[in-house]
């Protein structure tokens, strides 16, 4: 490629990054340029250059996507939070849908995968040897969907408390209090802690220098139950003037919880170990379905409570569960999957490495009268095969959720070996995904049905669940084994009764 830094040049965008930006090729060789969507003629000058691929800055869209839309949040170029503000929602879930789908052939191997309409999702058989992909799951409405908000608080150059978010990779501090993918009472919520430190005289945490109290507000809202959790997080051991704090927040309709996190280390990590609690109960509660959850300040909780129920309700139905299954829930967080299944298995396990999220699975399976649920703490790839080989466990389904990394070789094989009818398989990274599908299915699984589900508008993430089931033996063999045992007893049996005749 015969350019320079900072030449110009001008290219097409087709295609987007695992981080939202725009791919484009200039005789073979791939640029990747930011803020710019499928389908821009966009003028570009070198940032940085490599053997086959470059960075790019944008200098001016020559010809803007069809898809092309003016980001409605006045950060969106800014802040770290949001990718494809600039694409319309309908080529977001075009984008993600065509990731996933070629991620799977590509990586996966699965060229018998074929897209289907939304009526073709009934039952478990398609076409003869095909896998089903079916239409994303999007959201009807993609925006003010997250329950959950962190806003960090700073200082600006007057002086002023603000609140606000971090821009893209940076400890910077942008101003802006209402996040358009947050409830409408988060900003509410911020200026009346903005004008409780102002009147009090309450400094911002400043970073640098490691001083100052507040650090972050953790707001959290029951989109069922309208209750709202306020957690301030603080670097010190108290927060004067508390009451005061209360009696303003408890003007907040649905004000439910509120308390304090101490965090006093230099850490980039949001929570502190110890939560003070200031007024109502230290919980909130919310459904998914007519499953009920209490979430903590602590609690990891899905943040978009309306599209976390389609995709547990696609994996619910996957599992095909009629009341007599023993299911595995792997990878299972505060047991949000298992409770959905357990309303419908004999029994569920849940496997999860982290030791708080399995408290929270037992009490909300406790909340909810469900004991026919059992879980585990530990690494999926050690308590499974622990469990198979030490206790002789089965399973007729097994469920994974892991994180982006995917299954651990380990697990995954003793999945096999375990052979359950059905593997439900939901992802929140196609490339892994697509790597763990190829071992099972090269251990005697097919994959019969996938679909992606939208959880994150206007970010480049996507889930996706997926059916497999064990491959049926050949017929023609079952059926030939069968006649011979017919044959040879036949011809016992004419041998002991002679008097038998054809
Ligand atoms: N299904 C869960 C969330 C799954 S997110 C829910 O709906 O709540 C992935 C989970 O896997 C996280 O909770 C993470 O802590 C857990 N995890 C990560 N590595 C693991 C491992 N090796 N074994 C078991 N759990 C693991």
């Amino acid at each position: 490629m015969n350019l320079k830094k900072n030449d110009s040049f001008v290219v097409t965008i087709e295609d987007l990054s695992d981080d939202g930006w725009g791919i484009g090729r200039l005789e073979g060789y791939i640029w990747f340029i930011k803020d710019t969507v499928i389908g821009d003629v966009a003028e570009a000058s070198v940032m940085k250059m490599k053997k086959s691929y470059g960075f790019a800055r944008l200098v001016k869209i020559l010809r803007p996507s069809p898809e092309r839309v003016e980001p409605a949040c006045p950060a969106a170029r800014r802040c770290g939070g949001c990718q494809l503000q600039s694409m319309s929602y309908k080529e977001q879930l075009r984008f993600k849908e065509n990731k996933v789908f070629n991620n799977l052939v590509r990586i996966g191997g699965l060229d018998n995968l074929v897209r289907v309409g939304e009526e073709d999702s009934a039952g478990e058989e398609g076409p003869e040897n095909t896998a089903r992909f079916l239409p994303i799951m999007g959201m009807d409405n993609p925006w003010r969907y997250r329950n959950k908000a962190q806003f960090p608080f700073g200082t600006d150059k007057e002086g002023r408390i603000v609140a606000g978010f971090y821009a893209g990779h940076t400890h910077e501090i942008i101003p802006q209090e209402d996040c358009l993918l947050g409830v409408e009472e988060n900003q509410v919520i911020l200026g009346i802690i903005k004008e409780f430190m102002e009147r009090y005289h309450i400094r911002a945490y400043d970073e640098q220098r490691h001083e100052g109290l507040v650090r972050h507000g953790l707001i959290r809202k029951g989109f069922c139950t309208g209750e709202l959790m306020v957690c301030l997080v603080i670097n010190g051991r108290e927060l004067p003037k508390a009451d005061r704090l209360v009696t303003e927040l408890r003007t907040v309709k649905g004000m439910t919880s509120i308390s304090y996190s101490i965090n006093t280390e230099k850490t980039n990590v949001i929570m502190g170990k110890e939560i003070v609690p200031l007024w109502g109960p230290q919980y909130i509660t919310d459904y998914i379905g007519d499953i009920k959850y209490r979430i903590s300040p602590i609690s990891f909780y899905q943040v978009n409570p309306v599209q976390t129920e389609k995709l547990y309700k696609t994996a619910l139905d996957y599992a095909g569960l009629t009341g007599s299954e023993t299911v595995w829930d792997l990878y299972c967080g505060i047991g949000t999957i298992s409770l959905f299944l357990a309303r419908r298995a004999k029994r569920v396990f849940g496997v999860e490495i982290v030791p708080q999220a399995i408290e929270d699975a037992r009490q909300n399976a406790a909340v909810n009268g469900l004991d026919n649920t059992e879980f585990f703490v530990g690494k999926a790839e050690e308590v499974l095969p622990r469990e198979y080989e030490d206790n002789h466990i089965r399973a007729d389904v097994i469920v994974v959720d892991p994180p982006r990394k995917g299954c651990d070789a380990k697990c995954l094989e003793t999945i096999v070996k375990m052979a359950p009818e059905r593997v439900v398989y939901v992802s929140c990274d196609s490339a892994t995904l697509a790597r763990d599908l190829k071992y099972l299915r090269d251990g005697g699984y097919e994959v019969k049905k996938v679909r992606c589900c939208d959880m994150f508008g206007w970010g480049v993430h996507v889930e996706t669940v997926v059916l497999l089931s064990k491959r049926k033996p050949d017929n023609i063999i079952e059926v030939k084994v069968e006649l011979d045992e017919l044959d040879a007893t036949t011809a016992e049996t004419k041998a002991a009764y002679p008097e038998i005749k054809e």
